[in-house]
């Protein structure tokens, strides 16, 4: 059987063994990478599903391929920063262009698939399809950003539009906003569904001038039927973008078209934010998000562990509460950081475990070297530390070496010369432009975000 057809026949059959849950959190996003009668390696998007297959599921695996016909043959896991084009097989924000998402019966609707400097364009493109209301906890803090939400989810450019929903970091803006554009989707899968941060916005209206795709770039934010806009505060002192999307904003509003925004500050707080926009912000709704309490924040990690089939007690889980007590994205980590040990040392979480789990980390903090940094990005992606010093330009190597040069710059503020110094690199030209295209992609590809994440979260920074 060929390779990649094997691979989607064992994960059939895998469907119909595991729970639900499992299935998508595990094994929906891996894909094959190699096959040979030495070896399989299997593509997988983070080391926690990398952890989760090679132990708890080995076996089921190694079962199941079997049955294909497939005896001895050893299995190895490795993550896996998928291309843009082939991003097909992960519930990842859709980068590539998706046709099936694009109203057949509309006019030839050059916008779905016009493309300014690469960066293709479709109707769901940036949603990740895990942020949905289901795996959302509402609870004190986000009670009303919710209620509004499920509202417009419902209706969408009926009730409170614009909705203007802001908070602090990680309490679950993105999440909540995202989960508006899958219900409409899911209600309806023609539905015009944009969603954009406000950097990819900025860089893909500049692109569209300097390539000449202006026309291209309106027809595709106008023609949307749900424009959901993140972080909105980083459109301050862009005063050509914020002309662009006053428009953009007039245009769907008088049609009667949802538009979602997102931000840290309050409109009135966003400095050099044009008065005209500010006061289109505040004609519909502005919600204040606020840090969930303790109770939510238990709930959260609960649902979050049972997502991932980790069984863990409420002591563990009262203490990761109360210590992670402003940003959900870290009280996550931190859940993460836990599951990843126990898995290691093959330990039942506990609150003695989780207390030396937290404690040995924050003492390790202070002193990470360069050398520390290269070698758990070396392990995360499973090669060799000679690797990514070598000369080798594979793209497998390329990119995580990318990822080193970004992090001894985003960690230890190291200069250019010392980092090329460190991944071998004569040129510390290699070092400024490989940093800038991490930044770059980063603001587009959640994948390799989320890779980033983890790493950090393995060196705890
Ligand atoms: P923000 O956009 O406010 O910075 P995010 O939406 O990115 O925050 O949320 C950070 C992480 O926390 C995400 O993984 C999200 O799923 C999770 N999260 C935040 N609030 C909740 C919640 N109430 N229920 C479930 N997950 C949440
Ligand atoms: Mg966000």
């Amino acid at each position: 059987m060929e390779g990649e057809v094997l691979w989607q026949s064992v994960l059939g059959e895998i469907e119909l063994s595991v729970s639900r849950a499992s299935y998508v959190t595990w094994f929906k996003n891996t894909q094959l990478l190699r096959k040979s009668s030495e070896e399989l390696v299997v593509g997988v998007p983070n080391i926690f599903c990398k952890q989760q297959l090679e132990v708890k599921f080995k076996d089921l695996i190694e079962q199941t391929l079997a049955k294909k016909g497939v005896l001895d043959t050893p299995v190895s896991y490795k993550i896996h920063t998928p291309r843009k084009k082939a991003e097909k097989l992960t519930d990842e924000p859709d980068m590539q262009v998706s046709l099936d998402s694009v109203s057949p019966s509309g006019p030839q609707n050059t916008t779905a698939t016009s493309s300014s400097n690469g960066v293709s364009h479709s109707y769901r493109q940036g949603l990740n399809r895990r942020y949905t209301f289901d795996s959302f906890v509402a609870g004190s803090g986000n009670e009303l950003a919710y209620a509004a939400c499920q509202a417009i989810a419902e209706k969408p450019g009926q009730k409170y539009n614009p909705l203007f929903i802001y908070g602090g970091v990680g309490i679950g803006k993105t999440h909540l906003i995202q989960a508006v554009g899958n219900h409409v989707l899911a209600k309806n899968p023609e539905a015009k569904v944009v969603y954009v941060t406000i950097e990819q916005f900025v860089q893909e209206f500049t692109d569209s001038i300097r390539y000449k795709k202006a026309g291209a770039f309106a027809q595709h934010y106008r023609g949307a039927d749900v424009l959901i806009i993140d972080d909105i505060q980083f459109i301050a002192g862009k005063e050509k973008t914020q002309e662009e999307f006053f428009h953009t904003f007039n245009v769907l509003h008088q049609a009667n078209k949802q538009v979602i925004i997102s931000s840290d500050k309050p409109p009135h707080a966003i400095p050099t934010l044009e008065e005209r926009l500010r006061s289109r912000f505040q004609m519909g709704m502005s919600i204040d998000m606020q840090t969930p309490d303790l109770e939510t924040r238990i709930a959260i990690l609960k649902l979050k562990a049972d997502l991932q089939d980790f069984q863990i007690d409420e002591e563990s889980l009262s203490f990761l509460a109360d210590n992670f007590t402003t940003n959900i994205r870290e009280l996550e980590g931190a859940l993460n950081q836990l599951m990843a040990f126990c898995d290691m040392k093959n330990v039942d979480p506990s609150l003695d475990v989780t207390k030396a789990v937290f404690s040995k980390m924050n003492k390790r903090q202070k002193h990470i070297t360069p050398k520390q940094i290269v070698d758990k990005v070396a392990k995360y992606f499973s090669l060799k530390q000679e690797d990514l010093v070598g000369p080798k330009r594979d793209r497998d190597i390329v990119v995580p070496r990318q990822i080193s040069m970004y992090l001894l710059r985003s960690e230890l503020k190291m200069s250019y010369p010392r980092i090329a110094g460190e991944l071998g690199r004569k040129d510390h030209t290699t070092a400024i432009h490989s940093i800038q295209k991490i930044e770059k992609e980063l603001v587009v590809d959640l994948i390799l975000k989320q890779n980033i994440q983890e790493i950090k979260q393995l060196l705890n920074v």
